[in-house]
């Protein structure tokens, strides 16, 4: 990691700005159950969304938005909170956001990545 990729990524904002996802809220549900619990939480957040998904990939063909059904959105929103959970576990106590700029460059790293993978495919239509 080079200086001016990891100054760049200082205060990017990792999940996407959900105005109800409260920072405040989240650590105090890792305050009382802890970070294992939650762990576990994003495993079965992560498994009921796999499920909601196959569920809409069943109904594919019958409605204009197969994966648009009201599980998938409820389970996505699990995931996402736990997600930023496991962040905010990551993160810590650490005001310098190293760890957070560390999630962030990853995230622009693969970004990047598959923006290459995307490029070569649509410039040949
Ligand atoms: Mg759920």
């Amino acid at each position: 990691m080079d200086a001016e990729r990891i100054q760049g990524a200082i205060g990017v904002v990792i999940m996407p700005d959900f105005p109800g996802l409260d920072d405040d809220i989240l650590r105090m549900a890792l305050d009382k159950w802890g970070p294992h619990v939650q762990m576990d939480m994003l495993i079965e957040e992560m498994a009921e969304l796999t499920q909601a998904l196959l569920h809409a990939r069943r109904k594919q063909g019958q409605e204009p938005n197969p994966y648009l059904t009201k599980e998938v959105i409820e389970e996505l929103a699990d995931v996402i909170i736990c997600c930023r959970q496991l962040e905010l576990l990551i993160i810590g106590n650490d005001t310098t956001k190293t760890h957070s700029n560390m999630v962030s460059i990853q995230i622009d790293e693969k970004v990047k990545r598959l923006y290459h993978r995307i490029m070569p495919i649509r410039e040949r239509r």
